[in-house]
């Protein structure tokens, strides 16, 4: 079983992933976490490349290209094996990402997304995506707070404008409208509790645990 969890910077997807691999893990459930871009040693590179402060200035085609190419080494060498042992994989985002922040973010087409992850990737699908779902000023806000208290790499979000993040909310929720019963959207303002019960609730339904 295949869970992605997707959200806008500050959502708290971190918090969230660990206590659903904890529940998961006490149902006695063989889980892998993992994370996007990233997840392997390439895709680790690839995202120090994208991320972090070495002053590439990509254009949206190559960010895009890369975050792919860490996608087809994560999918490969880490998310299939593990599916194929039966495990339950919990990706701390995924192709849901690209399509909000290289697509309607960064304004590439979802057909060319959609048709690199197709050919490219191999059409490979969450069974459901947990969209947390975060008002734009709130989540740059919380993510300016860790920046500034030094639990986190800078990351994307400095610089970037309300607008591009509300682009990717939007997306994010047209993403989950389109994916019906194979999305949950939880409200991010709610208690840390709240949101992992919601969550975890939805996930039992899906997978039946
Ligand atoms: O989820 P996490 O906070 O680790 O993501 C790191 C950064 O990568 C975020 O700031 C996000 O904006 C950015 N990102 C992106 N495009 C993706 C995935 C992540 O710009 N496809």
């Amino acid at each position: 079983v295949f869970i992605a969890v997707e959200g806008g910077d500050g959502a708290g997807k971190g918090g969230l992933i660990a206590a659903i691999v904890g529940r998961l893990g006490a149902l006695g459930r063989t889980v892998t976490a993992t994370r996007e871009p990233g997840g392997t040693p390439e895709g680790e590179a690839l995202r120090g490349l994208l991320l972090a402060e070495t002053g590439a200035v990509w254009d949206a085609r190559s960010e895009l290209l890369l975050m792919t190419a860490a996608r087809v080494q994560h999918v490969e060498r880490v998310i299939r094996p593990a599916l194929a042992q039966g495990e339950i994989v919990v990706s701390d985002r995924y192709v849901g990402s690209t399509i909000a922040y290289q697509g309607a973010g960064r304004g590439l087409s979802q057909a060319f997304i959609r048709g690199l992850h197709r050919d490219a990737v191999g059409d490979l699908w969450p069974d459901l995506t947990v969209f947390l779902d975060v008002e734009p000023v709130v989540g740059i806000g919380r993510s300016k707070r860790r920046l500034d208290a030094g639990a986190i790499d800078e990351g994307r979000f400095e610089g970037l404008d309300l607008a591009f993040h509300a682009r990717v909310r939007e997306s994010y929720l047209d993403q989950a409208r389109t994916l019906g019963e194979k999305a949950v959207v939880i409200d991010a303002a709610r208690t840390p509790a709240e949101v992992q019960a919601a969550a975890i609730s939805a996930i039992g339904r899906s997978i039946g645990v």
